[in-house]
């Protein structure tokens, strides 16, 4: 049987609900005509919205590591001075990306499953006497690991050092709070694949006029990621190359559902969701790999239980229920799976999903009782009712 609903909980690419796949069936229209102008000056406007930005803000036809790399050669000259935040895979992305373009990347490494210490940033920004640092690459929430930085604080121990601060907040935005200007954050990058409900095709990136000056001076090679060229051209209501048309009728669809709900609802929404992974997890006597205070509402993170690889929970959960969970990425492979409860995940497919994990892990052997978990999510369920 093959099957065409599943249970997709990965932290990308996320269910896309049946009114954004039926606003992308359209006929094509002319990417330089009136029609797409109106087009592009809405859905920018709208992604600004859950950017919480005045600043200017373009849209690449990319993956969210193609907004990354705008990122990096936008705003860093070969032989700049980079500080490279890292508590995991697309941590340590970031910081390759710089160092292929040239960066002198310095990085700043913490362990895998913990938060980046704003006070560990605060003393090698201040330690910077000579103003070498031009950039801070930190991602907002690593998807690899189920944890989200406080960039707030990261942001503010940068204090008046001249260095820009540039977030990776692909798998964050729209899940967590991240208010661009409030919390001053020169470059923010995301995609479309996460908390937007929308297929992968389309990454996005806030520029501050800080960094937009410093990209003026910015010397590193670039033709499909140019600034300048997306910036005058979005002026025209235009982009340089050919648009993914199909991905912008589907984000403006996708923008009215989520403006719609409300920014802070959206938020709410998925922090509830994490509460009720983590609730369930925990009650069937597993582990997520984060700490409450630290984890992520955009995934979970679970350590497999000891003897039962994540990798047989994970296919197992597939093959007898069309449940789809991440696994682990690098060396983390086969240690946690991770539950994604990004974008459009409905609670009671949530509370299905850990259902099925329960029987996988009674079958493996695992001492649970069955029921265990997802009573302490039904309960919840009741509990918001009556909230
Ligand atoms: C998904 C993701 C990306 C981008 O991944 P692509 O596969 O390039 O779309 C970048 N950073 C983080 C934190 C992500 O979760």
């Amino acid at each position: 049987m093959t099957v065409e609903q599943q249970y997709l909980l990965l932290p990308g690419p996320t269910p896309v609900p049946a009114s954004v796949l039926r606003a992308m069936n359209k006929p094509m229209i002319n990417h330089r005509g009136p029609e797409f102008r109106e087009l592009m000056a809405e859905v920018t406007d709208g992604v600004k919205k859950i950017y919480q930005t005045k600043n200017d803000l373009v849209i690449f036809p990319a993956a969210g590591t193609g907004a990354m790399e705008a990122a990096i050669v936008n705003f860093i000259s070969p032989g700049d001075k980079v500080l490279a935040i890292s508590i995991g895979v697309f941590g340590d992305r970031f910081a390759k990306i710089a160092a292929e373009f040239g960066a002198d990347v310095q990085k700043l490494d913490f362990p895998w499953g913990q938060q980046a210490d704003p006070d560990v940033v605060s003393n090698v920004i201040s330690r910077d006497k000579e103003k070498r640092i031009k950039a801070v690459l930190v991602t907002h929430n690593e998807t690899s690991t189920g944890v989200v930085n406080d960039i707030k604080a990261i942001s503010e121990s940068i204090g008046d050092h001249p260095a820009i601060i540039i977030v990776d907040a692909v798998s964050g935005l729209g899940a967590m709070e991240l208010p661009t200007d409030e919390w001053g954050l020169d470059v923010v990058v995301s995609g479309s694949q996460k908390a937007f409900m929308l297929p992968p095709g389309l990454s996005f990136m806030s520029v501050s006029p800080r960094a937009l000056e410093t990209s003026k001076n910015c010397k590193n090679h670039k033709y499909y990621w140019d600034l300048e060229s997306a910036l005058k051209y979005l002026q025209k209501g235009q982009t340089p190359y050919t648009p993914a048309l199909s991905l912008f009728f589907g984000l403006q669809e996708a923008l009215r559902l989520l403006l719609e709900e409300g920014l802070d609802n959206v938020i709410k929404r998925h922090r509830y969701c994490r509460d009720l992974v983590r609730a369930g997890i925990k009650a069937m006597g597993l582990t997520p790999m984060a700490d409450d205070a630290i984890a992520s509402c955009s995934l979970t993170s679970v350590l497999a239980p000891e003897g039962i690889g994540a990798n047989t929970i994970r296919r197992m959960l597939w093959e007898r229920f069309e449940v789809v969970v991440a696994g682990g990425q690098q060396r983390l492979d086969d240690v946690i799976f991770r539950i994604g409860h990004l974008g459009f995940v409905r609670p009671l497919d949530l509370l299905a999903s850990l259902a099925a994990l329960e029987i996988v892990l009674y079958e493996n052997g695992f001492p649970i009782k069955i029921g265990e978990g997802i009573t302490k999510v039904q309960e919840l369920f009741i509990k918001k009712e009556e909230a």
